[in-house]
């Protein structure tokens, strides 16, 4: 059986339900009491191109009444406005996938210019509050830098995850490269946690669920991008990739 696809994906998530985990969006886990006592999936997307991929899975939670987070880069294949919208009339939230010092090359001022002009873009469409850096694994610069220098909270930002969860509290789960939880592909997509998986397919995560292993509170960073509607899709996907992977692995090895 083949992995990433949508159909497994509705397991997962029905898996979660089925284990009472509550889900629950960023702007509202930074906004509202949580009870202790209670179970959470933070459901996170960036979506860093295909849009498209994000529609058919902000379909799929909202027909389970699932809500997550999108957060959106701002290129121009990402951004178009009718799916960001469209998303958000499901129900979920729409967050900014910043990568604004990875644009300016480091120059800060040009840098939180480009945050402040993509923001604004953003909020025509969706009340932003919350953000995300988008690691862009060829470039050098760490956009979460620029946060030594200037402060998100001063934008009505509620949340950055790298800097506002506790990674020891909420555990990270993320399909990035398209393998779980692979420090291997990733540069900066990595978190520092008590946790520790080794998740080779997404049936590995469900028996875990099944068998009450995650914790009480988890984030999901899920790549709509990774997940195919169809066999033709997943070939596309899969072999996209497979080369994608070998470049990183040059980039991040040399
Ligand atoms: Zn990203």
């Amino acid at each position: 059986m083949k992995d990433f696809t949508l159909e497994i994906y509705q397991t997962l998530l029905q898996e979660l339900l089925k284990a009472k985990y509550e889900f629950v969006k960023m702007e509202d886990y930074f906004s509202m009491p949580l009870n202790p006592q209670k179970k959470y999936v933070l459901m996170r997307h960036d979506v860093d191109r295909s849009p498209l991929n994000a529609l058919a899975m902000a379909r799929l939670e909202s027909s389970l009444n699932i809500q997550a987070t999108y957060y959106f880069r701002t290129i121009p294949v990402t951004f178009k406005s009718k799916t960001i919208k469209e998303i958000s009339f499901l129900g979920h939230e729409i967050g900014y996938h910043y990568e604004s010092l990875a644009i300016a090359k480091g120059d800060f001022e040009a840098a939180i210019k480009d945050f402040e002009h993509n923001l604004y873009r953003l909020r025509v469409l969706y009340p932003i509050k919350s953000i995300a850096m988008h690691g862009r694994p060829a470039s050098k610069w760490d956009s979460r830098l620029l946060w030594e220098k200037y402060n998100y909270k001063e934008y009505g930002i509620l949340s950055e995850p790298y800097f506002d969860l506790n990674f020891n509290k909420v555990a990270y789960i993320t399909d990035a490269s398209r393998s779980w939880n692979n420090g291997a592909f990733n540069r900066r997509d990595k978190v520092e946690s008590v946790f520790e998986f080794h998740f080779k397919s997404t049936q590995d995560i469900i028996e875990a669920i099944k068998n009450n292993l995650l914790p009480q509170q988890v984030m999901f960073n899920i790549h709509p991008e990774h997940w195919a509607k169809d066999e033709k899709q997943w070939y596309k996907i899969f072999f996209v990739r497979a080369l994608k992977n070998s470049i990183k692995r040059v980039i991040l090895h040399r």
